[in-house]
């Protein structure tokens, strides 16, 4: 017999314990059951079709239903479905994505670490940076600067390393080593500071923790371009080159988390791109095979690789699935699709120009404080008074009620605290845009009403 929603809700109730979420009120509600999905839609079991504005969890850059990268995962699981790169062996589409990687990344980026996670690659990261330090003969330097609201994953390392609080506090972290800086929010924290002025006065912060540890304790900054799941804070354009000048002059490793902004996100490939970076080490997941399946990594500077290698020594770390030869195949066919169908060109002269101009139209909204935003991502501050930039309080239920009625009415948006975002697949068309505001627009109205 076909099971129905009730079945798998029960059984999900009885057995399943879902990530970031508060079991016993989702056991009260009953989960809403995935069951299929095409393009930019997602299908409920009742039946129900949704607009997914989040792309899954900001990572279905190529949008769902591609046959080639189910193709490819399909020929590679029949001819060699597992072997590893431990024993001095490596399966051949491991070696190929390696190489296309370093082609689509900046030229002093040559080297991955393979991982099957974000938090995988930024636990990488930890070590690699120590290990960096110690190879230099700087061992002392091993503080890594973060920032709050950062997110970096969930493992012990990347949660320590992300500045989200309730994480910490359910873990006794962060671990030793780790500090945190505030983060660019110019919306809540600029006062009356131009973004350009707070841009720089931001960085600084780097500068002052920097100074008050000692620039020979100190051997790392990470940062996420634009920092994502903690509520989608754009930085002010004088913000990075501060920074990397920062990092310059005290001998700072700069690591930029890619996780979400790499594969075309910002309509360009990376980021760093965006932003003109030059990262030592940059973590990487999500967007390298649209999610289709879970595969990570941890793109190696020359400067970081060059010492590795030229010492000789192993580095005790990998996974079992570093480099799996099918999670690699679905990526290297998946950046053949953002690059034969011109994905992130078509993103940055086409659809995301089109995408900020209808955003921006929902500034007027009486709830909306201000949009903002770079190429496929797009935030808007749900405000108490928007004249004086007041918040809701408490902080977080404005942004609920809202991401409730999206779901109702056929539209995933998240909401971080009262921020409610968007990251659609890059495949979205300019009609499917309008689609969005219009559910968007609708979405507010009732919010309001039942504020
Ligand atoms: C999602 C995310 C991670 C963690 O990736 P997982 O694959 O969930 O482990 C790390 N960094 C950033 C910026 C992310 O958005």
């Amino acid at each position: 017999m076909e099971k129905t929603t009730s079945d798998w809700q029960a059984t999900d109730r009885a057995h399943h314990l879902h990530c970031f979420s508060d079991t016993k009120a989702l056991a009260e509600e009953g989960c809403r059951v995935i069951t299929r999905a095409d393009g930019v839609y997602i299908w409920d079991s009742d039946g129900n079709r949704l607009l997914d504005g989040m792309a899954g969890l900001w990572c279905v850059n190529v949008g769902y239903g591609r046959k080639e990268l189910a193709g490819a995962a399909y020929r590679q699981l029949l001819e060699l479905p597992y072997y590893n790169n431990f024993f001095k062996t490596s399966p051949p589409t491991a070696i190929e994505l390696a190489g296309l990687l370093a082609e689509i990344t900046a030229p002093h980026l040559n080297h991955v670490f393979f991982t099957n996670s974000g938090s995988e690659a930024n636990d990488t990261v930890f070590r690699l940076v120590r290990r960096y330090w110690d190879l230099a003969g700087k061992p002392g330097k091993e503080v890594i600067i973060s920032r709050d609201l950062a997110y970096h994953g969930s493992t012990i390392a990347a949660a320590s390393l992300g500045g989200q609080k309730p994480m910490h506090e359910q873990g006794r972290l962060p671990i030793p080593g780790i500090r945190h800086i505030a983060p660019p929010y110019w919306y809540r924290d600029g006062g009356d500071l131009s973004p350009e002025e707070f841009g720089k006065t931001a960085a600084r912060w780097l500068e002052e923790e920097i100074d008050a540890l000692g620039a020979d304790q100190v051997a790392a900054f990470i940062g996420e371009p634009i920092q994502c799941a903690g509520g989608l804070i754009v930085p002010p354009e004088s913000y990075w080159p501060e920074i990397q000048r920062i990092c310059r002059e005290y001998d700072v490793l700069l690591v930029a988390d890619e996780v979400i902004c790499g594969f075309g996100r910002l309509g360009v490939w990376f980021g760093s791109d965006y932003y003109r970076l030059q990262p030592d080490l940059m973590p990487i997941a999500k967007g390298l095979s649209s999610g289709y399946l879970p595969i990570g990594g941890v793109m190696v500077g020359d400067r970081v690789a060059d010492l590795l290698i030229a010492e000789g020594e192993e580095f005790f770390h990998g996974f079992t699935y570093s480099g799996h030869p099918v999670a690699c195949a679905v990526a290297l066919a998946n950046i053949a699709i953002l690059r034969d169908e011109k994905i992130i060109e078509n993103v940055r002269d086409n659809t995301a120009p089109y995408l900020e101009e209808r955003w921006n139209e929902l500034a007027q909204h009486p709830l909306v404080g201000e949009t903002r935003g770079v190429g496929f991502l797009r935030a808007l501050e749900l405000v108490k008074n928007k004249h004086t930039r007041e918040f809701f309080d408490p902080v977080g239920e404005a942004g609920q009620i809202c991401r409730d009625f999206c779901f109702k009415n056929g539209l995933v948006m998240r909401a971080i605290r009262d921020t409610m975002v968007v990251a659609p697949p890059l495949t979205m068309t300019r009609d499917q845009v309008d689609e969005l505001i219009e559910l968007v627009n609708k979405c507010l109205d009732l919010t309001a009403n039942e504020l």
